[in-house]
């Protein structure tokens, strides 16, 4: 599968489908796959899923 992210803010690497079932249990949003954001299940915050993807972020190098 490819749908591994990256949190961009923790850079904790999980599985979309993994962050949906633990941190997104509930979201009706979620259930039709229509959400566009993600939630890291390591630092709890939420961020686009395009955000997720691809390089790491410009702010990680400092
Ligand atoms: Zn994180």
């Amino acid at each position: 599968m490819s749908d591994m992210i990256t949190c961009p803010y923790c850079g904790f690497r999980f599985s979309l489908m993994y962050s949906r079932v633990v941190e997104c249990s509930g979201c009706r949003e979620v259930a039709f796959g229509r959400c566009g954001y993600a939630r890291c299940p390591k630092c709890h915050r939420e961020f686009p899923l395009s955000m997720g993807k691809g390089s790491p972020l410009p702010w990680k190098f400092g």
